[in-house]
């Protein structure tokens, strides 16, 4: 039975134009809503049952959905879609997900099938399941769910389309648009779950910050200088900072012209840093008030290079240890502290000497401890500005230093200014 016999037939058991039946159908096939569900949607909107099926569940603002509700229908504005593959009971599946805005707020969705929908579309979504996801209400678009164009465009408040600069990406984020310019890039093999997988690590920086980015397909024009927009990624915690992730669904464009990327990190608070929850790349000055124990000349587990001590690593038990160099120090700018951790290479700076004068000198003094001691001493009590990668966990916040140099300003004075510049 072709569209126009179906429509035939709607019109005479419902009474009304076959015009008017057969422009909504084709509408709802347009989106990929299967026929029957098509019929069952023109006949409800012409006041007709809708065929022994389940009632339509009423329409509501997204303001009033609640994890309580079971299905809705809402009229919305599609503001993101993003593409991701995901296994699902053994099986890849291809979803698209997103944000759905109207007059009164925002949801998040996950469609299980391809409605054919993009940014900007104004739709009337009929029996989408509610689900909770992080302690919210959530859309979910299943087989079941009817997807039509809405009979007048909604307004929303809400920037329709993904493009972010990367300070406002947040682990979450999916369906974005950047455009930005590589800085590192390298090829890695790991072993996923199809065995060995070649994937590409690096940075890349805007105007407004830096932040890693893996490509889990790589794409040829990912190389260190490129100037690039990029579109639909999603962003998820790796290490503690938000992070981009391209797939096989992401689109790669050269840029015709040069991105500018800030040669300077975001300079903040302490507090205002650690709030943020952490950040690739930021900036803090402040007053070193302890080197902490695990601090000097350290050895570091040979297969996975964390510390170990007394011989022992947590990971892989008794082993011959590797000696290395690092500090642990604690930064105080007034409004937070945080751990300063600074590797080998600044370590030697600070301490005044590598590995090899680190060990005669223990060795001469019998005692590890002398190392420390001498970085202590160079460092308890002064100002110092570091720039690094900030994670933050259960155990407190870590700034892995990139760079560290003394300061002559006052902290408080540079944190009350960076309060001020950041709350306007
Ligand atoms: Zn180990």
């Amino acid at each position: 039975m072709d569209v126009n016999s179906h429509a035939e037939e709607l019109a005479s058991d419902l009474g009304v134009d076959k015009t008017e039946v057969k422009a909504d159908l084709e509408n709802l096939l347009e989106y990929s809503v299967p026929i029957d569900e098509a019929k069952q949607s023109v006949r409800r909107k012409h006041g007709g049952s809708s065929d022994g099926s389940s009632p339509t569940p009423d329409a509501v603002d997204l303001a009033e959905i609640t994890t309580d509700h079971g299905n809705v229908t809402v009229t919305v504005r599609v503001l993101t879609r993003g593409t991701r593959t995901i296994r699902y009971q053994g099986d890849d599946l291809t979803i698209r997900e997103g944000e759905l805005a109207d007059g009164t707020g925002t949801i998040s969705y996950t469609a299980w099938q391809d409605f054919g929908f993009e940014p900007g579309d104004s739709l009337t979504i009929g029996n989408a399941g509610v689900r909770e996801w992080d302690g919210s209400p959530e859309l979910n678009l299943n087989e079941s769910t009817t997807v039509a164009i809405a009979d007048e465009p909604v307004a929303v408040d809400h920037e329709v389309g993904g493009d972010r600069n990367l300070v406002d990406i947040a682990a979450g984020d999916r369906g974005r648009n950047v455009e930005v310019r590589v800085l590192e890039c390298e090829a890695k093999t790991i072993s996923g779950r199809d065995g060995e997988t070649e994937i590409l690590e690096g940075v890349v920086g805007d105007e407004t910050a830096r932040l890693p980015f893996t490509d889990w397909d790589p794409s040829p024009e990912l190389e260190p200088g490129a100037d690039l927009r990029i579109e639909d990624v999603y962003a998820r915690e790796f290490r503690g900072v938000p992070s981009i992730n391209l797939t096989e669904f992401s689109t790669v464009t050269p840029l015709p012209d040069p991105v500018s990327v800030a040669d300077d990190a975001p300079r903040l608070s302490v507090a205002d840093a650690v709030d943020s929850g952490g950040m690739f790349d930021v900036e803090v000055v402040g007053n070193v008030l302890e080197v902490r124990d695990g601090s000097g000349l350290i050895e570091r587990c040979p297969e996975c290079g964390r510390v170990v001590q007394n011989g022992q690593c947590r990971s892989h038990g008794a082993v011959e240890g590797e000696d290395d160099l690092r500090v642990k120090a604690i930064l105080d700018d007034g409004t937070a502290t945080v751990t300063v951790v600074l590797d080998d290479e600044i370590t030697a700076e600070v301490y005044g000497g590598g590995l090899e004068d680190a060990l005669s000198a223990a060795k001469e003094a019998m005692d590890k401890d002398v190392v420390a001691d001498a970085i202590a001493d160079e460092l308890v009590g002064g100002v110092y500005r570091v720039r690094g990668s900030l994670s933050v966990d259960e155990y407190g916040a870590t700034l892995d230093a990139t760079a560290f140099t003394t300061a002559d300003e006052d902290p408080a004075e540079v944190a009350r200014a960076a309060l001020t510049e950041v709350r306007g």
